[in-house]
């Protein structure tokens, strides 16, 4: 944002965007930081949402400024959008630790946009500059959030890929591995970031060194008429993602787009990965969270979903 006290800025940081390859250009700010605190009404207290102010704009009709730019400062927070300040009610999460996916269903969540009125200022209003209409390819890229993590809006949480099904249906579904705890302390599962493995019972425990635990499952062969799900039975200190990676036949490399993310309460639950829309290939990566510490899993099962008329 161009504000007059650090317009001498520009043609410097501009210099240090291009040596890091970053396009940068500015927009103009129109309050005027530089003559005092800005004390927001909003900041350090809960945005309420309530039916006086309610307006219509929610995941289904939002904002075109979640979609052109996402506001970082120096320590690398995310925020809302660039038309609200940088203050704690509107932080998103930390650049870093978050994929583009999280960034944005945060974004798209925020309970500002229910109840802000700025994305309906008309063209002749200043800062319209920065504003463009809706495109159709929003859509997509709003549909493409959503392809992997459904968001419960009643609780605020992040659920299961496939909330409805019956991962328990005994006709159709078959263990197919269960991972015995010795197996998960040697090598058939390979570990990177992992450290102090111990077996206790039917459980493992171990700590994560970093914020990327990392869990290689061996390879699975599997009949086309079947897809499978992955059971996990896990706790964890405190609250994470836990996310499933897997490859394919088109695209034999980890990537966020070939994953399934899930959210995980602390302490332990259970929670199914359902693959029935994807044919994975080869071996299936698990990083049972993303922040350091403790983690217990007490069983890994593979599942095979039968998709042929059960015979009666
Ligand atoms: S609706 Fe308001 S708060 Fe939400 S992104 Fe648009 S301008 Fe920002």
């Amino acid at each position: 944002m161009r504000f007059n006290y650090n317009s001498a800025e520009i043609e410097e940081f501009r210099k240090f965007a291009e040596s890091l390859d970053l396009t940068f250009t500015t927009f103009p700010g129109f309050a005027e930081p530089e003559k005092g605190t800005i004390v927001h009404p909003f900041d350090k207290k809960e945005v309420i949402v309530t039916p006086n102010n309610l307006r219509n704009r929610n995941f289904l009709n939002p904002c075109t400024l979640l979609f052109d730019s996402i506001p970082i400062d120096c320590k690398g927070n995310v925020y809302l959008c660039c038309d609200e300040g940088n203050y704690n009610i509107y932080k998103i999460g930390n650049f870093l630790e978050m994929d583009f996916s999280e960034i944005m269903l945060r974004r798209l969540f925020h309970p500002q946009c229910r109840i802000c009125n700025k994305a309906e200022r008309t063209k002749n209003e200043k800062y319209d500059d920065f504003r463009r209409p809706f495109k159709t390819d929003d859509i997509s890229r709003i549909t493409q959030w959503f392809e992997n993590t459904l968001y419960n809006v009643d609780n605020g949480t992040f659920v299961s890929n496939v909330e409805s099904f019956d991962y328990e249906d005994s006709f159709r579904i078959k263990r197919v591995i269960t991972f015995t705890p010795e197996e998960f302390v040697g090598e058939h599962i390979g570990k990177r970031n992992i450290e102090g493995i111990k077996q206790a019972g039917e459980s493992v425990y171990f700590t994560a060194v970093n914020t990327d635990p990392i869990l290689i499952l061996p390879e699975l062969l599997l009949d086309v008429e079947s897809f499978i799900i992955v059971s996990l039975d896990i706790a964890v200190s405190s609250a994470t993602f836990i996310q499933l990676f897997y490859k394919t036949i088109l695209d034999e490399s980890y990537n966020e787009k070939n994953s399934i993310r899930l959210r995980l309460n602390s302490g332990r639950q259970h929670v199914y990965f359902n693959l029935e829309k994807i044919k994975a290939v080869g071996q299936l990566r698990i990083d049972p969270g993303a922040v350091k510490g403790m983690y217990c899993i007490h069983n890994i099962e593979i599942r095979r979903y039968d998709t042929r008329d059960p015979i009666l």
